[in-house]
């Protein structure tokens, strides 16, 4: 059920899509977007690790994905309307940006689980540790939006890059 309803967000959002050849601009109800291909992102990712290292870089790029994940909130509460359900809400807003599917949300006591399927910063990658910082940020920053409070931790407990086909993050609250 909720893949339907996202996809009938995602249908909403396409018909609004407009791109103006003779300006150069790609605009969505209004709002300019731009498009980058997932591997030129994933270069652009690379340079910041090689250039400030793992860690540093990890929180950096953990810090830009949470400013996305907050703005398409914002986005999505002016233009759509915010669903009634978080995983509804992260799968509305990853099928929107092309960051994949939003398979699975569980909610415990003070975590969500959120399990993404076709993240594009490991599209085509293989790696030995998880490398997702800012699908990482994405999650929590949309998560600290709709809960409208601040993520305490935040992990990624599987990549795709490393095994399996998901990339799943464990975003925790103080409460
Ligand atoms: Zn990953």
């Amino acid at each position: 059920m909720s893949s339907e309803r996202a996809s009938d967000s995602l249908v909403q959002n396409i018909v609004g899509l407009v791109r103006d050849g003779q300006k150069g601009l790609i605009v969505e109800n209004g709002i300019r977007v731009i498009a980058i291909r997932a591997a030129a992102l994933q270069a652009c990712i690379e340079k910041v690790v090689g250039a400030a290292g793992s860690i540093v870089a990890g929180t950096l790029l953990y810090q830009a994905g949470k400013e996305i994940g907050r703005i398409s909130f914002q986005s999505l509460e002016d233009q759509i309307g915010v669903p009634d359900d978080a995983l509804r809400v992260i799968d509305t807003l990853v099928v929107d940006g092309g960051w994949g599917r939003c398979v699975d949300l569980a909610v415990g006591a003070r975590t969500y689980t959120v399990s993404i399927k076709d993240c594009p910063l490991c599209h085509e990658r293989k790696s030995r540790e998880p490398l997702c910082h800012m699908a990482r940020g994405v999650a929590a920053g949309v998560l600290e939006a709709y809960l409208n409070k601040k993520a305490k931790n935040s992990k990624e407990v599987k990549c795709a890059a490393v095994s399996g086909d998901l990339c799943v993050f464990e975003v925790s609250f103080a409460d």
